[in-house]
């Protein structure tokens, strides 16, 4: 690896406000990657894996009845290395896959996917990867081949976790690939309700972070399905349920000296900046097209904070 691309210490230039709260990028695509790092961002908040495995048409385990278990492991390396390329040092956050059965039904090799009537709430993310642990090794494993080439700046992210028993099973299958928690920066995305209420136990696991994943949170705390346009009034990722939930979340991870993070479609929205970089946030995640306008807002949060300590 090579620290080329992104500048070598890290920032983004001259033009790019400095703010306290680390302003992220959420990357769609392994091809969209040097357009985000253009944006000056601190790093990227969001890698969502699945996509790389929906670009290929076939399901996990068709890709590999048809290629082999090395040709997967290479593409997760390849799109993920292409990211982590384009912004090193800087970190970039991959989470591991988290694509509803219904997603994955469309591809070759959907046929055998599992029918449910809510796949929302159905099988995905860690409790699919924890009931399938040779396709979840093979992510890992992309993640490891990574770490040997140098790659530092990654971070491993756990989708739709429920619990610190889902966090314990996960990083068992980590050391069972050879990956050790203890020297790697991995976290778990806080996006049902459980997660945020059972947050203590969660920091008791060595985490190094948590994410809110604001587009299920809000889904499952307010029981409002995020793709129902029938109920869309209903979903409010400001509601008083939902921003309880972050703010104590956010109280919890500083006792345990835990950093936090957004990276739902409401980071950009900027009452939700306004009140998780004075809760105290750690970092914030963004679409690339809002990560300017995140940085201003959050660098005008600061400054009032600033100003508030001085008169107190
Ligand atoms: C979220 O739930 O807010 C999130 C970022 O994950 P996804 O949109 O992929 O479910
Ligand atoms: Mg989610």
């Amino acid at each position: 690896r090579s620290a080329s691309s992104g500048r070598p210490d890290g920032s983004a230039g001259d033009t790019k406000p400095m703010t306290a709260t680390d302003i992220k990028v959420n990357v769609s695509i392994p091809e969209a990657a040097e357009r985000a790092a253009a944006t000056g961002a601190d790093g990227v908040g969001l890698l969502r894996m699945e996509h790389m495995v929906l670009s290929t048409n076939k399901t996990p385990q068709q890709y590999v009845d048809d290629h082999g278990e090395e040709a997967f492991v290479n593409t997760l390396t390849d799109s993920m290395r292409t990211v982590a390329e384009a912004f090193y040092p800087r970190p970039v956050r991959v989470r591991t896959l988290d694509a509803p059965s219904d997603e994955f039904r469309q591809l070759e090799g959907g046929d055998d996917e599992p029918s449910e009537h809510n796949p929302m709430l159905g099988y995905r993310g860690i409790r699919r990867s924890l009931e399938e642990p040779a396709t979840f090794k093979l992510q890992l494993r992309a993640f490891k081949k990574l770490y040997e080439m140098g790659y530092d700046s990654l971070e491993l992210m756990l989708p739709l976790v429920t619990d610190a028993e889902d966090v314990h099973r996960a990083t068992a299958s980590l050391r069972e690939v050879g990956i050790d928690p203890e020297k790697r920066d991995w976290g778990v995305m806080v996006e049902t309700p459980a997660s945020a209420l059972c947050i203590e136990e969660l920091c008791e696991t060595g985490l190094d972070f948590v994410s809110f994943g604001t587009n299920d949170l809000t889904q499952y705390t307010l029981a409002v399905d995020r793709n129902n346009g029938t109920v869309a009034d209903r979903y409010d990722e400001l509601h008083p349920a939902v921003m309880g939930l972050l703010h104590d979340v956010i109280e919890t991870c500083r006792e345990y000296d835990v950093s936090t993070s957004i990276c739902g479609q409401a980071a950009s929205k900027p009452r939700m900046i306004q009140e998780l970089v004075d809760a105290g946030i750690t970092s914030v995640s963004v679409n690339v097209d809002a990560v300017h306008d995140a940085q201003r807002e959050a660098k005008r949060v600061e400054q009032r904070l600033i100003l508030e300590s001085v008169r107190d």
